[in-house]
């Protein structure tokens, strides 16, 4: 291990935990009412044994495969590791993806919906899910299109009794955030979901503004992905 990189990320992560904080206080919340779920895809694995030796918990990966490969050790070491998939999901990975996560943050279409509630109740294990919003209506991003969201999150609920625990964006990098995380928090509030996962390196404090509850970093935590 390079005891260097180590230092680095538990170094950043503090800078980003004040941050968030000061975001949290400046919009008059509650600091932990947000949750930091620190992005480890492609980084190196000293900078995520550092943030676990720092004491952090709470991951994100956006590839089942990369997840497989790295977290089932940390994980020996460290088992109440908590983690959230957070890119698109395939259903011919949702059971490796059961398996290995605790958070499925995108749920975006009915097969996927419903190969994850037949998984829920072949293992027993039925884990919280986030669905995520297209808000810009991008063809290339993952996502339900936002005039189908509420539709969406009865046949969610209703239909495939799943757990949603909030909604979860990525706006179009050529926007400004706000619009988007405000248009997500309305949607939350009126299907009546508390999780807001939204806000990323470049934008957090933007959401924490509008109500994220689960800010995703990664960059900002353990610095440029190689
Ligand atoms: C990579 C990624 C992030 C983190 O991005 P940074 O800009 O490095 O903070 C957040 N959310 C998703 C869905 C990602 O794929």
């Amino acid at each position: 291990m390079d005891s260097l990189e180590q230092g680095d990320a538990a170094g950043r992560l503090t800078a980003v935990t004040d941050r968030i904080e000061a975001a949290a206080k400046a919009a008059g919340r509650d600091p932990s009412s947000v949750r930091l779920v620190a992005v480890s895809k492609l980084q190196p694995e000293a900078r995520v044994a550092g943030a676990l030796t720092a004491g952090h918990r709470l991951f994100g990966e956006n590839r089942v495969q990369e997840a497989e490969v790295r977290w089932p050790a940390f994980r020996e070491r460290f088992p109440d590791i908590r983690l959230h998939l957070i890119g698109g999901l395939q259903t011919n990975k949702v059971r490796t993806a059961v398996r290995l996560f605790d958070v499925i943050e995108t749920v975006d279409r009915p097969r996927l919906a419903a190969a994850l509630a037949r998984e829920f109740d072949r293992t027993g294990r039925a884990l919280p899910c986030f669905v995520q919003v297209n808000t810009g209506d991008e063809p290339q991003k993952g996502g339900i299109a936002p005039a189908a969201l509420d539709g969406f999150l009865d046949e969610c609920r209703a239909g495939y009794g799943l757990e949603v625990a909030g909604l979860m964006c990525i706006p179009p990098v050529e926007d400004a955030p706000g619009p988007h995380f405000a248009f997500l928090r309305e949607a939350a509030r009126r299907n009546g979901l508390a999780g807001l996962s939204m806000g990323m390196s470049a934008d957090f404090e933007t959401a924490i503004r509008f109500g994220a509850t689960h800010v995703r970093v990664g960059s900002a935590v353990f610095g440029a992905r190689g």
